[in-house]
């Protein structure tokens, strides 16, 4: 799709259209700037793709959308409502836990359902949980809501920051903070294992990512109808109604770079364009590595990042049933018999751990036109190192491993599951690296450790090369689609500003 560029108006190039780089596009045409967005894929999302599959529609990555108002607030810079786009649909209970000696705990917003279930677990935990709560809301207040779209481009902010990160014990761990409050283990899990759905071990991820239960008690979880692929379609519609241009299936394969600034994008169909500005949404090391290795910043920047700790990865499989599983909830934590062990063997490897933790994803809980009448739709996610962690053959291993994960949710959860199995597909840590580009195949980035936060993580505009730009997990404040989102604002905040748009032409401008 092509839109109509201005006499005079400046271009920009977003390369990628996951989250972060269409939130980043719908902003800056938004602003004025003629955006054209370059997605290798046939289709936009990203680690948010869709498979649609005999009748079944299964998203393929992030299915617990939190902050609704970081999403609104895209549509409202453009002059509209997202719920002109897309429904978003409640979810309740946020969670449901699973452990193996058959406790379960209903993650819940409210806050009575969630005292009565502490309380009956371990009465004293009760105050402990309040006074976590407290702390969560006051990290929250500091690291979201204030820094959570900063781009920390230099020592400086980050300085600033620092006394508000060391009174709120930033140096500490997620799970570290939560032990602080709480005491009895299941508890402890209930309300630490969050850091795993960006990235993060528990153990090792500041406690800044303790805000992530204030977030969530405060806006709950939300769902799209037709799943967390309708809500990219509603972006990518968003984008083009604002006269944006879409390129679909036609990967960027090289920035050329003259005078510290890039002058041309090539994509490998044979196109190529010039640009005010470009901001790459794609993996970071794949950015400097292949599309900036004709220039000197590129093989250099790379090599640095390359010494960073990435995130573990993901095995992750689809499957459609042929009946319903009406007791499982929309979301399930499966807690395998280990927590702090089974993590470390994710994020250090050197091998694939026997045992699993799982996220069992049932979206026609919520929306049961995602499958057949009388169909349940799901996916299975197993955090698994990455593949510089662990040398494992995925195309070896990979059946293998889906047979043993289908057959642990048959034996304890989906009784009949694998006699009612209508379709079944899987994603591994190769996938990740060979379909989305993503260095040594990590499913979030860089790992969310202090040490790779904020100023530390990747900047949002590079330190070399003037007019390219960063969005998406690799950057600060990093992975999840609140993360991204939060990404595209920094991002977008920069490049209007140094395209030298006032904020009087920053308003809606539809096509
Ligand atoms: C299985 C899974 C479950 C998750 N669950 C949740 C969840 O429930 N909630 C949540 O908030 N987060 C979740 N996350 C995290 C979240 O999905 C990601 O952090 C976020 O979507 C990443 O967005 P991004 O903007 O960084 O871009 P990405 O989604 O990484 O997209 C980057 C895009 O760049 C494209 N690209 C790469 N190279 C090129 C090139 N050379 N030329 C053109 N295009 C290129 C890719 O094809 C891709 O479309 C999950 C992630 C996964 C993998």
């Amino acid at each position: 799709m092509t839109g109509q560029k201005e006499a005079g108006q400046k271009e920009a190039c977003v390369i990628g259209g996951g989250f972060g780089g269409l939130a980043l596009a719908c902003r800056l045409q938004a602003a004025g700037l003629a955006t054209t967005l370059i997605e290798g894929r046939d289709k936009l999302g990203g680690r948010a793709y869709v498979y649609s599959l005999e009748g079944y529609t299964f998203d393929a990555g992030p299915t617990v959308v939190t902050d609704p108002s970081a999403l609104e607030e895209i549509f409202a810079m453009a002059g509209r409502r997202l719920s002109d786009y897309v429904e978003l649909l409640n979810v309740d209970p946020l969670y449901r836990l699973h452990w193996e000696d058959g406790y379960s705990f209903d993650y819940a917003k409210d806050e009575e359902h969630l005292l009565s279930q502490i309380r009956a677990k371990n009465p004293k935990d009760v105050e402990g949980y309040r006074k976590f709560y407290r702390y969560s809301e006051a990290v929250f207040k500091e690291g979201y809501e204030k820094l959570g779209a900063v781009p920390f481009l230099n020592f400086w902010s980050m300085v600033k920051a620092a006394p508000q990160l060391t009174t709120l014990q930033a140096f500490r761990s997620v799970y570290g903070r939560v032990a602080d409050f709480i005491e009895d283990e299941q508890l402890r899990q209930a309300f630490s294992f969050h850091t795993l759905l960006v990235g993060g071990d528990p153990h090792k991820t500041s406690s800044i990512y303790a805000l992530i239960h204030a977030l969530e008690r405060k806006w709950g979880v939300w769902f799209p109808r037709g799943g967390t692929g309708a809500l990219i379609e509603g972006l990518g519609r968003l984008f083009t109604d604002l006269g944006g241009t879409l390129r679909l299936e036609d990967p960027v394969t090289d920035l050329k770079v003259q005078n510290d600034r890039i002058t041309q994008v090539t994509t490998e169909s044979g196109w190529s364009h010039q640009f005010d500005a470009v901001a790459s949404n794609a993996d970071i090391v794949h950015t400097y590595d292949n599309l900036l290795g004709g220039s000197k910043r590129g093989p250099q920047a790379a090599k640095g990042l390359k010494q960073k700790r990435f995130s573990n990865s993901l095995f992750v499989t689809y499957f459609g049933t042929k009946k319903q599983y009406p007791d499982i909830a929309h979301h399930s934590i499966l807690f395998g018999p280990r927590y702090r062990e089974l993590i470390a063997e994710i994020f250090s490897g050197p091998q694939l751990p026997n045992d699993f933790s799982l996220y069992l994803h049932r979206p026609t809980a919520t929306d049961p036109g995602l499958a057949p009448p009388g169909c349940d739709a799901f996916y299975v996610l197993s955090p698994v190192p990455n593949l510089e962690k662990a040398g494992i053959d995925w195309s070896v291993t990979g059946p293998e491993y889906q047979e043993r994960i289908l057959a642990y949710l048959e034996e304890r959860y989906l009784p009949g599951l694998r006699d009612n199995l209508a379709v079944t597909h899987r994603f591994t840590p190769a996938d990740f690296k060979d379909k989305l580009n993503a260095h040594v195949g990590s499913a979030f980035s860089l790992e969310p450790v202090l040490t790779q936060s904020a100023y530390f993580r990747l900047h949002n505009r590079d330190d070399k090369i003037g007019n390219l730009y960063f969005v998406g997990a690799g950057t600060h404040p990093g992975a999840g689609i609140p993360g991204v989102v939060g990404s595209a604002k920094a991002t977008a905040g920069l490049m209007i500003e140094d395209m030298g748009l006032s904020r009087s032409n920053r308003g809606p401008k539809a096509a």
